[in-house]
């Protein structure tokens, strides 16, 4: 940016320096012309006795003088009208006059040489002779090179202040754009559409800020009526389901023959599949509207733990979960239901994404003030450029997502119910597989998010 403002700054004033110099150098040249012209008339003016009485010594010695007045006249010569020479003066140590061709029918002429003017002796009408003059260019070379040397000085001064000029708009404006960008990233970083990017000023950022904010809120807009979507048609799919699930339930306790059975067991499998799906959705809706609430009570994290692993061990029967440095009789307060919803969701991924692994290994652990769980699986991991990615909304790792069915909700609910905690949840890249971590206050306050405090634990989470 700053090499274009110097450039076409620099540009211009050359072009102007240019124009100005070539006026100048012009009308000095119109000047030198005139002046020789009015010069060659005095010549010829004198020198009509010296033709008429053939005194060619009077006429060398009028050009000789002339040579005193004018020193930069370096020929001078009269001709008779048979335009044969008459007298001439050179000025020492020159070559002889050679009048150029392109004199012919002019007054004057400029050449490489020098300024050549020509002027007609006339007397009683008729033309009696011709004076020549050349006069060098020592003078015109002169104000050539000052006038250049005034512009490349000039043109060096304006280099520096257009340089300054330059380094201060681009400062003004990149900190106008780094400004922008930078509540952007902020803004994409925490999802937090309600924020309006301050801005008074007057200039083009001003309006790209003002569009930018305005199509926040369309944005804000639009997100709000998808997730009121989201929550009322989960809520309107979860009524039929639940009579359907029991219907079948009903139907599974009773006697049946073998067929009729699996189709049932089928069925009840894939009600739950819908029945879970719709609970994550719902829970998102929740989330999106600060309803997520928290039941706070006392229990044996070690009990839920096996809760948890015998739960999905019922369920899947390929990989093995061993569970490893039980905390022994750790009590700690959270909500249980939530927090063994957190199990179930980081378990049966670790199920999930390690399709040819045998098994899942569960550690718990405590420091002096949090209880940390991990899991981990011998899968195929996250990259390590999507493993904050994984915990927004609806993300999916990329080269997962086509093989492995899933909704992205599960890592998103988790990492939500744990904030809620006032705990941590992270994912760490192991040799093979990955580890999902949760961490969970020791010495929980009260009642740390519990329902009232959910509005500003929304907006927490999204600053
Ligand atoms: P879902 O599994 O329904 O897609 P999640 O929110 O549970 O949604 O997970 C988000 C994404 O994180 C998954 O799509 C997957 O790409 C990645 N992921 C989660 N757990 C694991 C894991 N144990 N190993 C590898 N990738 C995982």
């Amino acid at each position: 940016m700053i090499l274009m403002l110097v450039f076409s700054s620099l540009l211009v004033l050359t072009i102007f320096f240019l124009v100005f110099i070539i006026t100048d150098i012009k009308s000095y040249q119109r000047r030198k012309s005139s002046n020789m012209i009015s010069l060659a008339q005095v010549v010829g003016t004198n020198s009509i006795s010296t033709l008429q009485f053939h005194d060619d010594a009077a006429a060398r010695q009028i050009l000789f003088e002339l040579q005193k007045v004018s020193p930069e006249i370096m020929h001078a010569a009269i001709y008779d009208e048979n335009n044969q020479l008459f007298a001439n003066f050179s000025r020492p140590g020159l070559d002889t006059l050679h009048v150029p061709a392109s004199l012919k029918g002019k007054k004057q002429q400029y050449t490489k040489e020098g300024l050549f003017v020509r002027h007609e002796i006339i007397e009683n009408n008729e033309v009696i002779g011709t004076v020549i003059l050349e006069s060098d260019l020592v003078e015109l070379q002169q104000v050539k090179s000052s006038k250049y040397e005034i512009a490349a000085t000039l043109l060096a001064v304006a280099l520096v202040f257009s340089f300054i000029l330059a380094l201060t708009i681009q400062s003004y404006i990149t900190r106008r754009l780094v400004y922008l960008a930078n509540n952007m990233k902020e803004l994409s970083d925490t999802g937090n559409y309600d924020k309006v990017i301050p801005d008074t000023g007057k200039d083009e950022i001003s309006t790209m800020i003002k569009v930018f904010n305005e199509l926040m809120q369309q944005v804000k807009e639009n997100q709000r009526r998808k997730d009121e979507f989201i929550g009322i048609a989960s809520h309107e799919l979860k009524t039929p389901l639940t009579s359907v699930k029991g219907y079948m339930e009903l139907l599974k306790g009773q006697e049946l023959q073998q067929p009729y059975k699996q189709f049932i067991d089928k069925g009840l499998e894939n009600v739950i599949k819908l029945e879970m799906l719709i609970r994550d959705l719902l829970d998102v809706s929740k989330i999106q509207s600060g309803q997520l609430e928290l039941n706070m009570k006392e229990f044996s994290i070690d009990e839920l733990l096996d809760e948890a692993i015998s739960g999905i061990s019922m369920i899947s029967k390929t990989h093995e979960i061993i569970k490893e440095n039980p905390t022994g009789d750790e009590i700690i307060k959270a909500d249980r239901q939530r927090i063994e919803q957190v199990l179930i969701n980081l378990l049966s991924n670790a199920i999930k994404y390690s399709p040819g692994g045998k098994k899942v290994i569960v550690q718990s652990s405590k420091t002096e003030s949090e209880l940390i769980i991990k899991i981990r699986d011998f899968g195929m991991g996250v990259p390590q450029d999507e493993q904050l990615n994984i915990f927004e909304r609806f993300y999916r790792t990329k080269d997962q997502s086509v093989h492995i069915s899933g909704f992205g909700l599960g890592l998103y609910i988790s990492r939500d119910i744990i904030r809620r905690h006032n705990g941590k949840i992270w994912v760490e890249a192991e040799e093979r597989g990955s580890g999902f971590y949760f961490s969970l206050p020791l010495n929980q306050p009260s009642s740390p998010q519990e329902n009232g405090n959910n509005n500003q634990h929304q907006q927490n989470l999204s600053s």
